[in-house]
């Protein structure tokens, strides 16, 4: 895997580490569409934008959620 291409936020994230349930979505297939996709992933990502808006992000929050 390229590593420049996984999300900076990926090694703290219950969703990249398959804790947080996300629409019954497999692990890789979140993984390959928002996590390791570069940054045309992760701006598709809801719990992305918000920590990098410097919120507080409980572990429930997940790339589908409202914003
Ligand atoms: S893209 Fe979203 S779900 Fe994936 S590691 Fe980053 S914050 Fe977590």
């Amino acid at each position: 895997m390229n590593l420049g291409l996984r999300c900076g936020y990926a090694e703290e994230c219950p969703v990249y580490a398959g804790r947080t349930e996300v629409n019954q979505m497999p692990l890789h297939l979140l993984r390959n569409v928002f996590c390791n996709r570069g940054k045309k992933g992760w701006k598709n990502c809801a719990r992305h934008n918000l920590l990098e808006q410097g919120k507080e992000v409980r572990d429930d929050i997940h790339p589908f959620s409202e914003q």
